[in-house]
């Protein structure tokens, strides 16, 4: 851990007045501030049967979650999807313009065939999942302040910035929520950002490098993507891991660095980046944490925020697993059953019926893309065995290079 200092780089965002927005609708009292919408759920074309992550992973924890009666459908906010209007107060529009080419989405994506895809298509099964996650991350940040807690089921796409994507990182929904704050709410001066996400949250480092009202608190694996030194200027707490770090030391690192970051910055708000990469068996994470070690984080960071009064947002970033949506979804119910997320109405709220993630109609479409895809080629299967080959030889203090990949 160090604390780094930067002095010669301008803030990259355009200060703009604030706009008309759709995304900040009241939201009624009796509703729980557990952001989710089924548009999230990519299903990427049936990519997600040909690749070792689980990319329909929110639908799943939504549903974990009604099936233990957490939320039904009508006690969860639905966001609305971010406009270009709400992109444009973080995003150049330079940046925007160029996800109208499906190449630039490919290569945000990691996902080569998506390139020879005609844009409406990726738009529409790409692009507007991940505004609706925007959309989302944006009205949680909301209702945090208003609850004191929210969460949004997806979102967390932290390698994305003003002018650039990453890392399946298309929009930067962790800046504009907080900027949204900045903008709308009085009570928010200043925000503090930790993430533990397995990768450096390099997308809202470089959007608030020399932004003295965002702290930003970073623990990740060194050895992985994004490498990005220049990013790392804007982290005020570096927590830097090895390879295969396991639960005593990342648990005493996480709540021994949060209690400091606490006592060293007074936050109106924490946006934690809650990426569940970092458990054992991860092919692009390399750490080596358990189920029970990321619940355990997570309730460490509640904890923490809730016993000092300070609002705070949980987005879920990156994590794609299969056992992932079952342990975000445990994760919350410790919080419910710990008394640090409360709810007043669950029983008022029957169950509901289920929801599919991907239109019966759109199917035959997914099968004829499923023919582009050659099934060991994408960087994530790569990635894996690299990962793998790792396991044996790097130890906690000193990695080396993983994957050169990232979700984020
Ligand atoms: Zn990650």
């Amino acid at each position: 851990m160090s604390a780094d200092n930067n002095t010669s780089v301008e803030s990259p965002i355009e200060k703009r007045p604030p706009h008309e927005t759709q995304l900040y609708v009241s939201v009624e009292e009796w509703k729980w501030p557990i952001v989710y919408d089924p548009q999230y759920n990519i299903g990427f074309l049936g990519l997600e049967k040909l690749h070792p992550f689980d990319a329909g992973k929110w639908g799943r924890v939504y549903k974990f979650l009604k099936d233990d009666n957490i939320i039904q459908d009508d006690t969860t906010v639905r966001p609305r999807e971010a406009s270009e209007q709400d992109l444009l107060v973080v995003h150049k529009k330079s940046y925007l313009e160029s996800l109208k080419w499906s190449l630039t989405v490919a290569g945000i994506t990691e996902v080569p065939p998506v390139a020879i895809l005609p844009n409406f298509i990726v738009q529409k099964y790409v692009l507007k999942p991940f505004r609706y996650h925007t959309g989302g991350t944006i009205l949680a940040a909301k209702l945090a302040m208003e609850r004191g807690w929210g969460i949004n089921i997806g979102g967390g796409f932290h390698h994305c910035s003003s002018d650039r994507g990453g890392g399946f990182c298309a929009y930067a929904d962790i800046t504009l929520a907080i900027l949204f704050l900045f903008e709308r709410n009085p009570k928010v001066t200043k925000a503090m950002i930790i993430d533990l996400d397995a990768h450096q949250g390099n997308g809202h480092e470089r959007d608030f490098m020399n932004d003295d009202r965002v702290y930003i608190m970073d623990v990740y694996n060194r050895g992985i993507y994004p490498h990005d030194g220049f990013a790392k200027r804007a982290i005020k707490r570096k927590v830097e891991l090895g390879h295969l770090t396991k639960d005593d030391e990342y648990l005493n690192l996480v709540e021994s660095n949060i209690e400091d970051a606490l006592n060293e910055f007074q936050t109106d708000i924490i946006v934690y980046n809650a990426g569940t990469d970092i458990l054992e068996g991860d092919p692009l994470g390399c750490l080596s944490i358990t189920p029970k070690g990321i619940i355990q984080r997570d309730e460490i960071v509640f904890e923490k925020a809730r016993k000092r009064g300070i609002p705070v947002l949980m987005v879920t970033s990156g994590g794609y697993q299969k056992t992932t949506a079952r342990i975000i979804a445990d994760s919350i119910i410790n919080l419910k059953t710990k008394g640090l997320i409360s709810c007043q109405t669950e029983k008022n709220c029957p169950p509901s019926p289920r929801e599919s993630s991907i239109p019966s109609s759109d199917r035959n479409l997914i099968s004829w893309f499923k023919g582009f895809i050659p099934s060991s080629s994408t960087p994530e299967f790569q990635s894996k065995e690299h990962c793998t080959s790792h396991k044996t030889t790097v130890t906690t203090t000193g990695a080396s290079d993983c994957p050169g990949q990232g979700l984020q």
